[in-house]
């Protein structure tokens, strides 16, 4: 048996790629500089993995900034717009399509960013046109294969498959389907293939993770097409295809069928995968399996003894030889070193692993099967002591959570009385005019707001004068909207860090690492919060500013909470028990919140729910399972107070088409959306629709400086108007202002509300 891995991160134990590239982008740095930073990251990378034991370790893994951008160079799929970018000057030209570039000669925006499959990763979209071509541009591929050689390490090159690569991107023309480039696309990479096996490579791994996803003939027939052209051209080299974040499903029998050397198998996501293997008559004991039993996507240990089950079950049918013992997918999407936390809980950090400790894993696992295992036996042990400890542990298991959760009631996700009857009352509680204007929740979070929480957070100013500067930003906030008259104020969450670690901090049930961080796009990393025991409150989290904001105003404040799909999808959450059951216990602990809003005063309460969207399985098979207990959680956290306070919840960066009928059923009496850049064309979906709450259609794109003008906001409105019942329609930007500065954001806000009331004016003279 041999180790290998997908992949390894690559920002650096200490961010030292996000800090490098900054410094780049700013002048603070040169060229050779940066360069010099990444050759030291990919070396550390795998020298650590040649002492841990990886026997076939990747190369080409790393990017300066992603890897989908770095394949787009190297087959030269680049856009017109760039075209008067000194080719010569490779890594400008990469960084203008990464972030667009604007100097006194040259103006391009970026490429378009979207999230890779299920992660929180986003990589660069390649665009595609009609007549468009390849060639064989950037060498990165082989210079970094050549790097690891001098280091004395043989590695196994990663590629973006073809197929892949052409699925992942977008025509930007109508007129042609960007899978008949295939043609065209091969050629190049038989090129680069053929330049790396002329170095002496031996395993080249292809990343072809559309395999995780319900494909058509065609596409099937389009990777066949392509495995069996490389093969036939290069018949020597071992062809290691990684599909991973979900079985083969019904691409197995095509995949089997692959003239590969090794099939890479996602067992943390799919353990059943081997059995549907062993059973099929495509089997073939000769082809090697790559058993990815250490989990890339989280940070729990691994159980060993489930994986040595699987790994016996594996050896059953095929010989040692002819297997790898592997990570599920590339470990990018995990933590640098847990060895670096000190403030963790030791009980918690014995339950962790991250990259550098699933080296280990992986490594350990392989010895475990060795003839001279005696070494590594108290390995096991530990494992086994540590995993046992966690399925006992006091820190996790809360009975009365349990008893909650148990004791669930249909009627607990349900609100009293339908939304007709709700919005009745509401209107007579509420009072709020036609039209009514509003925000998403946050205010500006400038450099002070910052400065001052990193003060208090270091002990610099102690909690009266965080407060009282807090109460402070929140008063100043609540002036200022009554003074342009917005109808539903906000407090403008000055307090808050971010939206799913504030309230992580305040529940039971999660740690947090001080460097636990992973890559979200090119040098901007996030720390997701670990979710690791029974989610709990020991009390109010939120009430406290949201009634003093109250107090400050007669006008309606608007509560601001985070929903418990959001909190369960930005966090690294548990493996012992259902996504489903994490989520309802947040679900429950939000609830709880709006149930003491509601006691105190506010008569709207706002949950966020931006991440519904992404946390869709990549199979359309397994949505409507998803779909129905995320909504379900939604509602349960909705569903606690009068029919006379009314819901709101927010979503963005969605897709709203295939997903609407779900969208209505988590019954928010508002619900606010995204909608300015796309001209309100996300609205179609809930016009076609026939959409029955209220809502409210971004007319501020709060992703750019730009001030929207009152004859745009106009138009946007004119349109929504059009398609929605008058009484239905908010008027609010796209999403919180935190991004922003003020005097944009003045500018902007007053434009809306200006607009609204011009829209009431012209409903008056109607009648
Ligand atoms: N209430 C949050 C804010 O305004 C919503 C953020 C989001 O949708 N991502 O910042
Ligand atoms: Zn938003």
């Amino acid at each position: 048996m041999k180790t290998t891995i997908l992949g390894y991160p690559r920002i650096g134990a200490h961010r030292e790629l996000k800090k490098a590239n900054e410094a780049f982008w700013s002048g603070k740095i040169n060229e050779d500089k940066l360069l010099e930073t990444a050759k030291y990251l990919k070396s550390q990378n795998w020298l650590l993995q040649q002492k841990i034991g990886v026997d076939l370790i990747p190369s080409n893994d790393f990017s300066l900034y992603d890897q989908v951008l770095d394949t787009c160079l190297t087959v030269s799929c680049i856009p017109d717009r760039y075209q008067n970018i000194d080719k010569t000057n490779l890594l400008e030209l990469y960084f203008a399509m990464a972030r667009g570039l604007q100097n006194d000669h040259i103006d391009v925006t970026a490429m378009e960013m979207t999230k890779w499959f299920d992660t929180n990763y986003h990589y660069i979209v390649p665009e595609f046109e009609k007549h468009q071509t390849f060639s064989y541009f950037s060498k990165k591929v082989v210079e970094e294969y050549k790097e690891a050689l001098a280091l004395g390490i043989k590695t196994k090159p990663v590629l973006i498959a073809p197929v892949t690569f052409l699925l992942l991107g977008k025509e930007k023309e109508a007129g042609f389907n960007r899978l008949d480039l295939l043609d065209k696309l091969l050629p190049v990479y038989l090129e680069i293939i053929d330049e790396l096996v002329n170095l002496g490579v031996e395993y080249i791994q292809f990343d072809e993770p559309c395999l995780a996803l319900n494909l058509t003939d065609k596409e099937r027939n389009a990777i066949k097409l392509t495995y069996e052209t490389i093969h036939n051209k290069f018949p020597k080299l071992k062809i290691f295809l990684a599909n991973y974040f979900d079985c083969y499903g019904e691409n197995l029998e095509t995949a089997l069928q692959l003239p590969v050397d090794t099939l890479h198998l996602d067992l943390v996501r799919c353990h059943l995968q081997l059995d549907d293997i062993f059973v099929s008559k495509h089997f073939n004991p000769n082809t090697k399996l790559s058993l990815g039993l250490v989990d890339g996507r989280n940070i729990w240990k691994n159980d060993f003894d489930a994986s040595v089950k699987l790994i016996e079950k594996a050896v059953s049918k095929i010989s040692q030889d002819n297997l790898w013992i592997s990570t599920s997918c590339s470990l990018l999407h995990t933590p640098y070193d847990l060895d670096l936390e000190t403030k963790l809980k030791p009980e918690i950090k014995q339950w962790l692993a991250f990259a550098k400790q699933k080296l280990e894993e992986v490594a350990t696992l392989k010895h475990l099967f060795s003839e001279d295992n005696d070494a590594y036996l108290h390995l096991y042990e530990e494992n086994k002591l540590a995993n046992l400890n966690r399925k006992s542990s006091k820190l996790i298991h809360n009975a009365s959570v349990k008893n909650r959760i148990s004791n669930l009631k249909e009627t607990d996700s349900q609100r009293a009385h339908a939304f007709s009857v709700r919005q009745a009352k509401q209107k007579e509680a509420l009072n709020l005019p036609l039209f009514p204007t509003t925000t998403i929740g946050s205010f500006p979070q400038t450099k002070e707001v910052r400065s001052m929480r990193l003060k208090y957070k270091k002990g610099l100013i102690n909690k009266e004068e965080y407060n009282s500067f807090i109460a402070n930003e929140i008063e100043e906030s609540i002036r200022f909207q009554e003074k342009i008259g917005l109808d539903v104020l906000v407090h403008g969450e000055f307090e808050r860090n971010d939206m799913v670690e504030y309230f992580g901090e305040k529940l039971n049930g999660f740690a947090f690492s001080d460097f636990g961080w992973v890559q979200s796009y090119g040098s901007r990393c996030v720390k997701p919060p670990i979710l690791f025991g029974d989610v709990s409150r020991n009390k109010p989290m939120t009430v406290k500013w949201s009634e003093y904001a109250q107090s400050l105003t007669k006008k309606p404040l608007k509560g601001m909470l985070t929903g418990p799909v959001t909190i369960l999808q930005w966090s690294f959450v548990r493996n012992d028990q259902p996504r489903e059951t994490t989520c309802n216990q947040i679900a429950l602990a939000i609830r709880d919140e709006v149930v003491d809003l509601e006691k105190h005063g506010l008569q709207i309460i706002q949950i966020d729910e931006p991440a519904i969207r992404e946390g869709l399985p990549l199979r359309k098979e397994e949505w409507g399972k998803y779909l129905n207990w995320a909504i379900k959680a939604f509602r349960i956290s909705a569903s606690g107070v009068k029919d006379e306070t009314q819901i709101h919840t927010h979503m963005c960066y969605s897709e709203f088409n295939d997903i609407i009928a779900s969208i209505a059923d988590m019954d928010a009496d508002v619900i606010t959306i995204e909608t300015s850049r796309s001209e309100m064309e996300l609205l179609d979906a809930f016009v076609n629709f026939k959409y029955p709450n209220e809502i409210g259609p971004g007319v501020y794109d709060i992703h750019s400086p730009r001030v929207p003008s009152l004859e745009e906001i106009e138009n946007l409105l004119e349109k929504a108007k059009k398609v929605l019942p008058k009484g239905h329609i908010w008027v609010n930007p796209d999403c919180g202002l935190k991004t922003r500065d003020w005097p944009e954001t003045k500018s902007a806000l007053i434009n809306i509300v200006e607009t609204a009331k011009k829209l009431r004016q012209q409903e008056t003279e109607l009648v």
